[in-house]
């Protein structure tokens, strides 16, 4: 794997060789209010990476402090993903398990005069908020004492008020350049159940509060988060400091992964999830990690593709032909490349006799001869592709089949198509061949080059099989499309299904197993797949479907 090397790689080093730290600590700190997507890839990866590469240590950090949107499913989803791109958590901690602690810092601010009780609603703070050229107002409450303060947030966290009706504020400038500084909350009333907590709490801490708390309280030495958050680190040292923290963490911030064409915000993800638009945060279509895993991507490609995509402090956009030149990197020597004629149409070879399956050698991966040999079956009757007939040779370019026209069964013989049959639509429903026995594949035949080579699969050993081809969910912007909301700019042709057929040695296949189909493209067994009817997720193609 590319090893990472970035601006904050430099910083750590520094710090380290300073003596300003002695050791490299992060934290990958998520939501849980939905399953990752691959942006958060670029996250893990910058924070685990960096870490390893100083002999630190990572936590995972369940940033559950909005009980609104957060569920355990997804924080076991999040461990999942996690654990399958191959990061082991030093801990695991949860931001309520910190709420205790956090709620004794509120109070001690409150103490020092640093932090009030308002009883202005939220469309009152955001108009006193001010603007980025007008300075803000203060709150009528902001002079309360001390004593007042405190025993108001004690009845805040008692139950005592409804939600909207009382906010802790952290008293800083009302006039600071820096909007993030005017009085930022810290504290709001939410009378929800929390999914650790259950009703404990009616208050909960904000991010920009508890997040820096939270750090401290870990030890963490270096905070990535990326660029948004900007604007935030001084509000974050500005706690850090009047908190009185012992460990003082600081906070660097790095540039989001976009990828074209590509909704990644995970509001957009669960819309489309909530309109039925896909099957679940898991349709091979999603840029969610298990999405893209069940779409057929592995760890390594997805790794290689974010360590490839290097780190700035500028958001980045990067075309994702990246991540499948990947999966074809890490996948090419090693999966099994099976046949599967995904859009069949039959081919009787009427010279070969009737009621005989032979079986014939052929290489498990032509490029790795240590992955052996198996067996395929042939007979009179086989499946190719749809494609790879036409009835009159058009050119010299035509490398396939047609009438009169000879070619090779991959490892198998060579075939002659002599005639076809036709349903009423004029649709060819069989093609009549004949065979050469001599041109047995292994027999060293070498008197006439064929018209090319073929795959096949024999038609009484195959088993029936869906192939899901998949194409972006988004349809590339146009002059016409690009002012339209994104539902109205989903692609209606990106699943599309075929039934074909896959030969015999693939009957034992389960779930992410992954194949090179020969001359498809690679494809990845869907969790949907049974032994009667097996179904495959085309990952990508052979070659790089990237035009200039
Ligand atoms: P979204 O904006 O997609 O809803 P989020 O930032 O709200 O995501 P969090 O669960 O808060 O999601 O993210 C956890 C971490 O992942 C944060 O540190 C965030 O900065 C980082 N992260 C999220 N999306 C990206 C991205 N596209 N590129 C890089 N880092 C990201
Ligand atoms: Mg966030």
């Amino acid at each position: 794997m590319a090893e990472i090397n970035n601006f904050i790689k430099t910083i750590m080093q520094q710090d380290l060789e300073s003596g300003k730290v002695d050791e490299i600590v992060t934290r990958f700190p998520p939501e849980p209010n939905a399953y990752l997507h691959i942006g958060h890839a670029r996250a893990i990866i910058t924070n685990f990476e960096l870490a390893k590469a100083f002999n630190g240590r990572t936590n995972l950090r369940f940033d559950d402090t909005n009980p609104a949107k957060e569920d355990t499913e997804f924080v076991e989803g999040i461990m999942y993903d996690l654990a399958w791109l191959g990061y082991k958590p030093q801990n695991v901690f949860y931001g309520s398990d910190y709420f205790e602690a956090t709620y004794e810092k509120a109070v001690l601010l409150i103490k020092k005069g640093l932090a009030y009780v308002d009883d202005l609603s939220q469309e009152e703070m955001s108009k006193y908020r001010g603007t980025l050229t007008e300075p803000g107002k203060n709150s009528p409450y902001r002079d309360r004492s001390v004593e007042e303060n405190l025993k108001l947030f004690e009845e805040m966290r008692e139950g005592k008020y409804k939600e909207g009706e009382k906010t802790l504020r952290a008293k800083i400038d009302m006039a600071h350049p820096n909007i993030n500084m005017r009085d930022p909350a810290m504290y709001r009333i939410l009378h929800i159940k929390h999914h650790r907590q259950g009703n404990k709490w009616c208050i909960y801490p904000m991010y920009d509060f508890a997040h820096p708390l939270q750090d401290s309280f870990e030890g963490i030495t270096h905070s990535l988060c990326s660029l948004e958050y900007d604007n935030h680190r001084i509000l974050y040292d500005w706690f850090v400091e009047k908190c009185e923290m012992e460990h003082v963490p600081h906070q660097y911030e790095f540039g989001r992964l976009n990828i074209n064409n590509t909704i990644m915000s995970k509001r957009y993800l669960r819309a489309l999830v909530d309109a039925k638009k896909v099957s679940g945060y898991d349709d091979p279509r999603m840029p969610t990690l298990c999405g893209l895993r069940r779409r057929g991507f592995t760890p390594d490609s997805i790794r290689n593709f974010i360590l490839g995509t290097g780190l700035s402090r500028v958001n980045s956009t990067v075309d994702s032909f990246q991540l499948e030149e990947e999966l074809r990197n890490d996948l090419k020597y090693k999966t099994l490349r099976p046949n599967a004629v995904i859009n069949p149409v039959k081919v009787i070879i009427d010279n070969y006799p009737e009621g005989v399956v032979e079986y014939l050698d052929c290489p498990n991966n032509q490029e790795v001869p240590e992955m052996g040999e198996r067996k395929i079956a042939f007979s009179r009757e086989v499946y190719i592709e749809r494609e790879d007939f036409i009835e009159v040779k058009p050119n010299k370019k035509w490398k396939r089949l047609a009438l009169n026209v000879e070619v090779r069964l991959m490892h198998a013989y060579f075939i002659t198509a002599t005639s076809v049959e036709k349903d009423s639509n004029g649709e060819i429903t069989c093609i009549h061949a004949t065979y050469d026995p001599a041109t047995r594949s292994g027999s060293g035949f070498d008197e006439r080059k064929p018209n090319g080579n073929i795959h096949f699969v024999e038609a009484t050993t195959a088993i029936p099989a869906v192939f899901r081809l998949l194409e972006p969910l988004m349809l590339d912007e146009t002059e016409e499309n690009k002012d339209l909301d994104f539902m109205e700019r989903l692609n209606p042709d990106s699943l599309q299904i075929r039934n074909g057929f896959v030969e015999e040695s693939l009957k034992d296949t389960k779930p992410l197993d992954h194949y090179q189909f020969i001359r498809n493209g690679y494809y990845v067994t869907d969790k949907d797949s049974t032994k009667d009817k097996l179904v495959f997720n085309r990952t990508c193609g052979l070659k790089s479907s990237f035009k200039l």
